[in-house]
């Protein structure tokens, strides 16, 4: 700066030449010139500024153009606050700053900055003020260490203030749980995280009788009740890390009963502390109401199968005395030798026997395990056929149209079964059309494919659908919901047994089918039977020889009958020697077999499946085969003895028939079984292939 100002031009500014300068205001640039505290001067009455090296930063961009200006054009922006103050100088005053804040570019970049200024009067040689001195000492350091300090001061008092609260916070919190701990009805422990008990608070002595220090060294499954003990460790393993949320253990009570403890637990420096509840009456009554409840279903369903025992055996004894008094009669008759009474005391006698025959059946179909006779069937032929049947019964305010879709697949199912279920479902339609309507028997072909069968909870594969369709009244979905229950009726007592659906339902799965309803309250209902299809064509069965008179043996053939109830094998032996078949007898499994391994003539063999000797009726037939592959079995179950033979699926070459049965079936079905093998060995002779199925 002293060069600067030697190097000046004054002579162009009001202060002129340098050597013209007074003595003074030599003095005092020389003083600011040779100072190395940041110093400025404004000179004379224009407030000419000088400064020194150390004052050149406070003037940012405005040095160096300040030297040599006057003040208010040197610090234009603060002229309008100095100017008293300067003024004040010049009368002769002294004016002091203490920590001015100033942004300063000194290193390179912005930096807050604080300053002591003084501006003190600079007389001249006549003692008059001609100039102002300010003299600027940098407060920087001193304010950073002050506010450094200030802020030290601050976070240490937070930090007080913060610890203070958490002392607080910690003590209520002990204080709290020190409470809870003493007072608490709740069980509380703490353990180690490998859940030995470190603590253990009085409910111990309230809730399971144990003395709390007695408790301390003791884990868990020393109480644990040991069904329980695999949920107790699965609860300890994950409580050594998370929150568990709540587990219900039996605790062993000091007395040896046990108590159902809820617990809920917490990892929580590097111990375990658990709550524990005792809820045994909570859980006790829950388990007593489902007793109760299960107990009251139990009571339903008995009652219920009351009712129908009580039903049938009123409808049994009906039709025993039916038949029992008309066998006295007749053997009255026949003593008197009055034989035209006979017949019709024969007759009655029969019909209560079909009756009970149809009872018997219901009951089995209901429990699933009737004997099945399936076949491959036409569903259109049977419901044309059954379509005059089912009109007398709904009556004329009926009307019935059986739609037979054209090229319909065979179902593998029980025909007479079907006719049964077809009916019903009839019957349940007329039920729904009070005032007459109609009635649509459909048939189709359904391929299920997986997902679809998957949806309607079946295999996937072929299936043929018979339904029945009303305009009826429709049933709503809480009805639909119940209507394959037994006993499940909305109609009024005596009119409906809520068996029909039941029975269908179970005959359906049975059949490897399903039943499926639609229904829409006030429009009408569908119900569909799911048949999976035979593969192959229906043959001509015995349709024709039903209607014949009794077909009749021809060739003299043998038949064995192997049962152990000797009034069913002098029945069945009557029948066939009527028929001029040649009967054997077998009454067990034994000599049954002892005959079919010789070398006897055997057609056929009628057997019951129930037999004494060590073997049932099917073992027996199984090893007959072994010597006698083509013989031609007919099984007559009087039970479910399903399962036996096979569960409707039988080997070719055999079939079954359930007892009671009309003598003209049974006529029927032995002839047609002769009659497939005799077909055979005439195909067999031919060397032609053979469909080996009666
Ligand atoms: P039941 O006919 O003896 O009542 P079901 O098992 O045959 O027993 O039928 C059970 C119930 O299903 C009936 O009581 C009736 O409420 C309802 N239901 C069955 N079929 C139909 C139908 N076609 N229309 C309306 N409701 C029906
Ligand atoms: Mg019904």
């Amino acid at each position: 700066m002293a060069t600067r100002i030697r190097a000046h031009d004054w002579a162009g500014g009001p202060l002129g030449p340098i050597k013209g300068w007074p003595q003074s205001l030599r003095t005092a640039v020389e003083i600011i010139v040779g100072s190395g505290h940041a110093m400025q001067l404004a000179w004379g009455a224009e407030r000419i500024v000088l400064y020194n090296d150390a004052y050149a930063p406070m003037l940012g961009e405005r040095h160096p153009v300040a030297l040599g200006r006057p003040f208010r054009d040197a610090w234009p922006d603060v002229w309008e606050e100095i100017v008293p103050l300067v003024d004040k100088v010049f009368a002769g005053e002294t004016v002091r700053f203490e920590d001015m804040p100033l942004v300063m570019t000194r290193h390179g970049y912005p930096e807050e900055t604080w300053w002591n200024f003084s501006y003190s009067p600079v007389r001249d040689e006549m003692g008059a003020v001609a100039g102002l001195l300010n003299v600027t000492v940098d407060a920087t350091p001193k304010i950073r260490a002050e506010h450094a300090e200030a802020a030290l001061r601050d976070s240490e008092a937070r930090l007080r203030d913060l610890a203070d609260t958490l002392e607080q916070k910690v003590a209520a919190r002990t204080a709290e749980r020190d409470r809870m701990w003493d007072t608490s009805p709740d069980l509380m422990v703490e353990a180690s995280l490998e859940g030995v008990y470190q603590r253990a608070n009085p409910a111990w002595r309230s809730v399971l009788g144990y003395e709390p220090a007695d408790v301390v060294g003791s884990t868990a499954a020393d109480f644990t009740h040991p069904d329980d003990m695999k949920l107790m460790f699965g609860a300890l393993a994950t409580v050594q890390t998370d929150r568990l949320p709540s587990v219900n253990l039996r605790f062993r009570h000091r007395d040896g009963s046990y108590c159902w403890i809820q617990w809920v637990a917490a990892p929580s420096a590097g111990l375990i502390f658990a709550i524990g509840r005792d809820v045994t009456v909570a859980v006790d009554a829950a388990k007593h109401l489902r007793e109760t409840e299960e107990a009251l279903r139990q009571s339903q369903k008995m009652e219920a199968v009351g009712q129908l025992t009580g039903g049938l055996a009123h409808d049994f004894n009906n039709l025993l005395a039916g038949i029992s008094g008309s066998l006295e009669l007749m053997q009255t008759r026949l003593q008197q030798g009055r034989f035209n009474d006979v017949e019709r005391y024969m007759a009655a006698a029969q019909g209560a026997s079909k009756r009970a025959a149809a009872l018997t059946h219901r009951l089995l179909a209901f429990s699933r395990r009737q004997t099945l006779d399936p076949r491959p069937t036409d569903a259109n032929r049977l419901a044309v056929d059954m379509q005059e049947m089912i009109q007398r019964t709904v009556g004329p305010a009926i009307t019935i149209e059986v739609v037979g879709a054209s090229g319909v697949w065979p179902a593998l199912v029980d025909p007479s079964q079907l006719e049964n279920a077809l009916l019903n479902l009839c019957i349940n339609a007329r039920d729904a059309m009070p005032d007459g309507g109609r009635i649509t028997v459909e048939t189709a072909n359904k391929w299920l494919d997986e997902r679809a069968a998957r949806q309607q909870g079946m295999p996937e594969g072929q299936y043929l659908v018979l339904s029945v369709t009303d305009t009826g009244t429709g049933m709503p979905p809480e009805v639909i919901e119940h209507v394959f229950e037994p006993f499940f009726t909305t109609k009024p007592l005596g009119e409906g047994t809520g068996l029909g659906l039941s029975m269908i339902y179970g005959f359906a799965q049975q059949s490897g089918g399903q039943v499926r309803i639609y229904s829409e309250v006030g429009n009408g209902t569908t119900v569909s039977i799911y048949l999976p299809r035979y593969y192959g064509a229906v043959p001509d069965e015995s349709e024709d020889a039903l209607a014949n008179p009794l077909p009749r043996s021809e060739q003299g053939e043998t038949v064995l009958v192997v049962d152990d109830e000797p009034t069913v094998r002098m029945l069945v032996t009557d029948v066939l020697e009527d028929l001029g078949y040649t009967a054997i007898e077998a009454g067990d499994s034994v000599a049954g077999l002892k005959l079919l391994q010789s070398d006897t003539r055997i057609d056929l063999l009628v057997t019951d499946v129930g037999l004494p000797g060590g073997m049932n009726g099917r073992q027996m037939a199984d090893a007959a085969r072994v010597t006698r592959p083509n013989l031609k079995v007919l099984f007559i179950t009087g039970y479910a003895e399903n399962s036996a033979v096979g569960n409707g699926h039988l080997a070719p070459g055999m079939a079954v028939m359930s007892k009671p049965f009309a003598v003209d079936m049974l006529a029927a079905r032995i002839r047609s079984l002769i009659e497939a093998s005799r077909g055979m060995s005439t195909i067999r002779h031919s060397g032609q292939p053979t469909l080996d199925r009666p």
